[in-house]
């Protein structure tokens, strides 16, 4: 699978999902979470420009889940364009949460092509630059993609 192949289906299985209104970006509302919602709210989850991903690499936590289900592809473009980057190992060690209670309510809302794009996105960076705690958070995600393709 090619980066573009990874590329397309993030693009594919995201494209319906609504943008959060500005109020409903942020669970919280702080001087150290603004930034966050400030950076990411004129754009587009797909045009959100490189350097605001990398200053917000490990932010995707403060999302409320609507936020988090609309902005996690901007996370996973910039993981694949940056493999082994900041943004790549934050985004998978944020992923790597699947059983506490917030983790269930932002995944229940994944379908079972946006959870493949997850495990397409680690596996893709897993080809390029591997990395062994990816690696185990990458067979979590497959095993997650398969249970779910039914949905
Ligand atoms: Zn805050």
């Amino acid at each position: 699978m090619t980066k573009d192949d990874v590329r397309n289906a993030i693009f594919k299985a995201f494209a319906e999902v609504p943008k959060p209104a500005p109020e409903a970006v942020l669970a919280c509302h702080c001087a150290h979470c603004l930034p966050l919602r400030d950076e990411f709210l004129p754009y587009s989850w797909d045009k959100v420009p490189a350097e605001s991903v990398d200053r917000q690499r490990s932010h995707l936590s403060l999302f409320t889940p609507s936020a988090f289900h609309y902005y996690l592809p901007t996370y996973l473009l910039r993981s694949i364009e940056d493999p082994g980057g900041d943004v790549c190992i934050f985004t998978a060690y944020r992923l790597n949460d699947l059983d506490s209670e917030g983790a269930r309510d932002e995944y229940s809302r994944l379908s079972a092509d946006q959870r493949r794009c997850i495990a397409l996105t680690f596996r893709y960076v897993q080809s390029v630059a591997p990395d062994e705690e990816i690696a185990a958070i990458l067979a979590k995600w497959e095993k997650l993609a398969q249970t779910n393709r039914d949905v």
